[in-house]
């Protein structure tokens, strides 16, 4: 061998044994799981041990079969139900405290920092809810919820690992504008960046967003319950625009969500490819069809309408988002039934902050009570919540390679989903932020 090969090799075996000494030093953690709820395969396991390392899942199975290695750090949960991390896929946790998504105007009477620092408590308050990963869908001052990720991931303070839109993209005056202030002021940049009027405008914002950090984009295709001037009922984007949205978008590789309650809005969007419409209220026969056609997810809140009139009366919500609301709610829950039942695509989706941050969990049971199994509606924030954001591979379920995203609550949730609302231990990436067995 020559010589320069031989010390080339020596240099690649010290490298290996290096890695292995690595991995060999870096801590485990086992989690023993009464009960594991697989929601890839729809099954639940008994008497599991998972290990954990460098944050993510490294191997797990029945407890008798799995070695705990010497020195690991044992967190038991004999006791309970384990099941994956949950994941919302229609937060906005960025716009400040609970008030300021009673009415958009509170925006105005606050700095943008101010905002972001009313935030913080959002995002604690959500993590140890039990959701551990939020898709975060549009933030009134723009790139402020870019901001609140970069701070979770850095360790600032505890939050949901988030994906976020950056802003809305949104006709002038349309679901996602500021709007109900005098027309002859003027906003600061953050409070108008995401206004669009036209395919190539449209294009230009999706690259604006893309420079500066979103991780998807939020499209507004139909009027809004909670802006003022806005009618649900009304078509806003174009297909044109939508379809620029999302090919746009695609050529850097990103996803595109609408908002959408208008039968129209939501085929138009649909017909442009994005990858779910938001609320989907008033989705008729066609739309159901197209949506399955075509792979579409539907993302329908179907619980914060009880909650806007019940917060909303009680805190003085703006008497034309009431309006806009009752009139929409029951319809909403009966066209879930029928997407459901049509076999389409549903993922967990609450908007959050429309109800307050540690409610989330309370959909879970209006899913079942309109339609879905338990184990669909966890699935529906797990497994489905995974694939829309598009990272399966990472995230969704309990398996090794993916992220050790761990909840546990002390009853059967396949048995009484409203345990759910009472999670007892949150892990995200092998950290413990909650544990109150
Ligand atoms: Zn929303």
């Amino acid at each position: 061998m020559p010589k320069q090969s031989f010390s080339a090799l020596l240099l690649v075996l010290s490298f290996a044994s290096c890695a292995l000494a690595q991995e060999s030093a870096t801590p485990v953690t086992a989690v023993r799981a009464g009960k594991l709820i697989d929601v890839d395969a729809g099954r639940v396991l008994t008497n599991q041990t998972i290990l954990i390392r460098g944050g993510k899942v490294d191997s797990l199975g029945d407890a008798d079969k799995v070695a705990v290695p010497p020195g690991a750090k044992v967190i038991d949960l004999s006791k309970m139900t384990v099941l994956p991390g949950l994941i919302d896929c229609h937060t906005h946790l960025a716009d400040g405290s609970q008030e300021a998504n009673i009415d958009p105007v509170y925006q105005l009477k606050r700095r943008a920092a101010e905002v972001a620092l009313e935030s913080v408590p959002n995002a604690r308050v959500f993590l140890e809810s039990g959701f551990t990963t939020v898709r975060d869908v549009g933030v009134y001052r723009a790139l402020n919820d870019v901001a609140l990720r970069d701070a979770i991931n850095a360790g600032y303070f505890p939050g949901p690992r988030m994906f976020v839109a950056g802003a809305y993209i949104t006709i002038s005056g349309g679901a996602g504008a500021m709007t109900g202030y005098a027309p002859d002021i003027t906003l600061p940049w953050d409070l108008r960046y995401g206004e669009a009027n036209s395919p190539w405008e449209v294009r230009q914002k999706v690259r604006q967003l893309v420079h500066d950090g979103a991780d998807h984009i939020k499209v507004l295709s139909t009027g809004a319950v909670l802006t003022h001037g806005s009618n649900p009922n009304s078509t806003e984007f174009t297909p044109e625009e939508l379809e620029a949205s999302v090919d746009e978008a695609k050529h850097f590789g990103l996803r595109v969500e609408a908002h959408a309650h208008a039968a129209e809005g939501i085929k138009n969007a649909i017909r442009a490819g994005v990858a779910s419409v938001e609320h989907a209220t008033l989705i008729d026969e066609e739309g159901i069809a197209l949506a399955k056609q075509h792979g579409t997810y539907l993302d329908m809140d179907i619980y914060d309408e009880e909650c806007i009139q019940e917060v909303g009366t009680k805190e003085k919500r703006p008497a034309d988002f009431l309006e806009h609301d009752r009139n929409l709610g029951e319809q909403h829950r009966q066209n879930f039934t029928k997407a459901l039942r049509a076999g389409v695509k549903l993922s967990f989706g609450t908007d959050a902050g429309v109800c307050p941050y540690d409610r989330s969990a309370r959909q879970f049971a209006f899913m079942v009570k309109y339609g879905m199994t338990p184990m669909q509606a966890i699935q529906s924030a797990t497994h489905n919540a995974a694939d829309l954001v598009g990272k399966s591979d990472l995230l969704g379920s309990i398996k090794p390679g993916k992220y050790a995203d761990i909840v546990a609550v002390k009853s059967d949730p396949l048995a009484d989903i409203h345990i759910l609302e009472h999670v007892s231990f949150v892990m995200k990436e092998g950290t413990v932020y909650k544990n109150v067995q």
